[in-house]
């Protein structure tokens, strides 16, 4: 090592270098590799070159100075470690180069194995292996790998001459080539590359390691990688490290193979251990999904003692690392080695299961738990599944259910096909395997279907990072994406074709299967959102209009009512006349008697939701939209005007010209800025007058009946401290007047919305009048960006595309402009009023990043529809101090 910096760490041979937590350095298989020999587990011995190089490499062409000589030292530790040297012909060390970022990053780099393998040592290994044939496979999969990778030989050209020599010896698969065959395969990729290369295969073992490591550093840059990297808000300078790794091999005889496996079920999250086996092979043949390997049960019997030895050392592993590891391994000649581990990715179910078995076990602490659950994963419980209520349709085909969930959607045969329908019908991209470069399809689809592959093939493992239902392993399913066809058994269908998979059992279906809503019900997931809710500093509240949305709130445990509309009562079918009576009222007595007509309605609907929510905070706002809402459309009144005429009904015709009359006098040019809010309240002080009395009587009437209201009347729209000082005078006339009417009285808060810009400046003043308040989030980004939210669908995606804006200011708050408004009202507020409890009631207070943001700048509770209150308690624990924690399979896309 020169000087204080230090380029590469050792693994396996009892080399103490490096540990779990340097996975920034050494990557994520790189500081597994370490982690398993600290523990003992036998691994290959080799060497990980830090992170650090790679972005070195990327910044300035060309390694660090003194890297080579630190290098050559590694290299030479690792020759005495296997007793075998790079380039000996008569015993040639060979390794695997792998690239290995901090996060993983599913099939976005390659592999290369047998790196040092040359014409001339193919007989010192073969020599040293007892096989020929051996000898010979591994040089042809090291030409295959090196090829495609390091010299961008295009792989068809391989499968080409493998498929040509396969015909002539009449073999199915490649492990049935003869020897001749191999050495013809050989000539063959030596052609291909040096055909397509311009160079030949290089045939020293130096060239070959140097050649791999610098591919790797560059492969850092290639476009699938950068395309994973910004779907899941993956930082661009990372960089990988790479591991070279003293190869052992699988493919030597039938007492060896390769293995990959899960110490869970990570699919349903079943404590078992559950993974695949493939006997005489090597790497990527078991993932690949070209000969179906055998589950790693069947180990047990076949080689009892691997089997048991290998338990042992996933449950260390499970144990040591907390957390469900994704394994791979080799057996060579009867012994065992493990080649990787590192956290499983999971489906949604299975990490909800999985994350409450450990809290159960004490494997980890419930807070834990909570932070290991992503929004997503709460969404992807929550989201729908086939509706087989009206009886289980023809099961078309089956396959392995790789990732759970439902999807009905038309066929795309190609990742370009189904990338292309990103807009239209929902897609199922339908193929006999995928691979890294179909992402854009995957991405795209509602749900995948391929023919080959297995629980652990690429298409099942980015399915469950991605949350996509998938089905692998559908044997009867036939795709040619050619002529765009897909056979299921017998059947024939096109793209565009409808078909449902049911992915949490692996059955396909023919057309449109019904989905319903998911699994509201889960165990698990009610387990972590209690923990969640008894770890969250703030109170989440629901946004409920009725009894029943009231109702729904309090089974998911909402903290109180954050804002009822009371608007939405007064578009009931049987008030509505009343309503429109009130509005067409000539004077004020008549306008009262309308109101009279709707209070006994509307103190029903108060009594209700304080029955439901008894003991816990109502927040009722005053009638905020403009008035005309409430009137019919236009055409309808001119036709019925037309109709009234056309039968000479005098009174008909008057009602209708009335009503023409009040809609030309309450039509606005801009009514979101308009006749609205508090604005009605000064206008028809009677509206509010007649709220009060509602809410109030309400309050004291489920008081007698021995429920606990806690009303709070909010005021919406509010702009000025006047016209808060007005309204509050207004609300404590109409509520004394209740009280002396009753002779009982009840306590009740009165607060505003913050809503406009001018109201969060000058919210230092308003906050005098008031004792809560809330922030309208929707409206306060309408009028801060003015962009109308009902019309700002038609530029807020070019803003998006040109990253002018960085995410929808109506889903996640925009921090800078609207964000800074709510601070410096906060901030005034808490000067004049320490004791003010402030709120968030829009649209934002569902919303992850948003509750991060709002919890940091002081609110004391968020109000979101009951839909979204899961997603919201869950996001609300996760701003305490143990934050969330990346768990695979779990990230979803960023915001930027
Ligand atoms: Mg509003």
């Amino acid at each position: 090592m020169a000087g204080e910096r230090k380029y590469i760490y050792r693994f396996g041979n009892h080399a103490l270098d490096g540990d779990a937590s340097m996975s920034a350095e050494l990557g994520g298989k790189g500081a597994g590799l370490a982690e398993m020999t600290l523990l003992g587990i036998p691994v290959p011995p080799g060497i990980t070159i830090s992170t650090g190089v790679c972005r070195f490499y990327l910044e300035h062409g060309a390694f660090p100075t003194d890297f080579e000589e630190e290098l050559g030292a590694s290299l030479a530790w690792l020759e005495d470690s296997v007793g075998r040297k790079f380039g000996d012909p008569r015993n040639p060390l060979l390794a695997s180069v792998r690239s290995g970022a901090a996060i993983s990053m599913p099939g976005m780099m390659d592999t290369i194995l047998n790196v040092g393998l040359t014409r001339e040592s193919i007989h010192g290994l073969a020599a040293q292996s007892g096989s020929l044939r051996f000898a010979l496979d591994s040089y042809r999969r090291l030409l295959q790998m090196f090829g495609a990778v390091v010299l961008e030989v295009p792989k068809k050209e391989f499968d080409n001459v493998l498929e040509t020599i396969r015909a002539d010896e009449a073999a199915l698969r490649d492990s049935e080539l003869s020897e001749a065959g191999l050495q013809s395969v050989i000539e063959g990729f030596h052609q291909a590359i040096e055909r397509c290369a311009q160079t030949s295969f290089p045939q020293t073992a130096v060239q070959q390691l140097s050649m791999a490591v610098h591919a790797v550093f560059k492969s850092w840059r290639n476009e699938r990688a950068q395309y994973y990297r910004r779907l899941n808000g993956i930082p661009d300078d990372l960089g990988t490290a790479v591991t070279v790794q003293a190869m052992v091999f699988g493919n030597v005889d039938q007492r060896s193979g390769t293995g990959v496996g899960f110490t869970r079920n990570p699919s349903t999250g079943e404590n078992s251990i559950l993974g695949e086996y493939l006997a005489n092979a090597q790497g990527e043949d078991i993932v690949a999904g070209t000969r179906t390997p055998m589950p790693i049960s069947e180990l047990a019997e076949s080689m009892p003692e691997i089997y048991e030895e290998l338990f042992a050392i996933t449950g260390t592993l499970e144990r040591h690392f907390r957390d469900v590891q994704d394994f791979e391994f080799t057996v060579e000649k009867g012994k065992l080695f493990l080649l990787q581990t590192r956290a499983a990715k999971r489906s949604a179910l299975a990490a909800v299961r999985i994350a409450v078995e450990m809290v159960e076990t004490g494997l980890i602490s419930s807070s834990e738990a909570v932070a290991r659950i992503s929004p997503a994963t709460i969404n992807e419980i929550l989201a729908p599944q086939l509706d087989f209520s009206q009886g289980v349709p023809e099961v078309l085909a089956r396959g392995l259910p790789a990732s759970p969930g439902a999807a009905v959607g038309r066929i795309a045969l190609t990742a370009v096909a189904a990338a292309g329908a990103l807009h239209g019908d929902p897609v199922i991209l339908v193929s006999q395997e995928t691979t890294a470069d179909d992402i854009h399809g995957i991405v795209a689809a509602a749900g995948l279907l391929t023919a080959c592959g297995g629980v652990t093939s690429h298409a099942a493992v980015v399915a469950r990072g991605m949350g996509k239902c998938c089905i692998t392993a559908a044997k009867d399913i036939f795709v040619d994406s050619d002529i765009g066809v897909l056979r299921i058994g017998e059947a024939v269908f096109h793209e565009g074709d409808w078909l449902s998979l049911d992915a949490s059992s692996g059955r396909i279906f023919a057309g449109k299967v019904p989905l319903r809503a998911a699994d509201g019900e889960n165990a698990g997931l009610r387990s972590i959102l209690r923990w969640a809710i008894d770890q969250s500093p703030l109170a989440v509240r629901a946004n409920a209009d009725t009894p029943e949305d009231a109702s729904a709130a309090r089974a998911r445990d909402a903290r109180g009512i954050g804002l009822c509309r009371t608007e939405h009562m007064f578009f009931a079918l049987e008030r509505l006349p009343h309503v429109r009576a009130m509005i067409l009222a000539r004077n004020t007595p008549e306008r009262k008697r309308s109101l009279n007509e709707l209070l006994p309605m509307q103190q029903q609907d108060f009594e209700g939701l304080f029955r439901e929510m008894s003991s816990l905070p109502v927040t009722i706002r005053l009638l905020d939209p403009p008035l005309h809402e409430f009137l019919p459309p236009r055409k309808d009144v001119d036709a019925e005007l037309l109709l009234a005429r056309s039968e000479n009904d005098a009174g008909a015709i008057q009602r209708a010209e009335l009503f023409l009359e009040r809609m030309q006098a309450l039509s606005e040019t801009n009514p979101m800025m308009g006749h609205r809010g508090c604005r009605l309240s000064i206008t028809y002080p009677e509206i509010l007058e007649m709220q009060v009395r509602a809410i109030l009587q309400a309050a004291l009437k489920v008081a007698a009946e021995g429920f606990v209201p806690l009303p709070e009347i909010m005021v919406p729209f509010v702009a000025s401290a006047e016209e808060m000082q007005c309204l509050r005078r207004l609300i404590d006339e109409a509520a004394n007047e209740v009280f002396a009417n009753h002779g009982e009285s009840i306590d009740y808060s009165i607060g505003t919305m913050i809503e406009l810009p001018r109201a969060a400046v000058c919210a230092g003043a308003i906050v005098e009048h008031v004792s809560f308040v809330s922030f309208g989030t929707n409206d306060l980004t309408q009028m801060t960006f003015g962009f109308s939210r009902d019309d700002a669908g038609k530029y807020i995606d070019a803003y998006l595309n040109q990253g002018i804006l960085k995410s929808d200011p109506f889903a996640t708050i925009d921090r800078g402009g609207v964000g800074g408004l709510m601070e410096l009202a906060i901030r005034q507020m808490r000067a004049r009023k320490p004791e003010i409890k402030i709120g968030v009631c829009g649209e934002h207070g569902g919303d992850p990043a948003s509750i991060e943001f709002f919890v940091s700048i002081g609110v004391d509770y968020v109000s979101c529809s009951p839909a979204r209150l899961p997603v919201a308690q869950l996001a609300m624990a996760q701003t305490q101090p143990l934050r969330r924690i990346a768990v695979p399979g779990q990230e979803h896309v960023s915001q930027c």
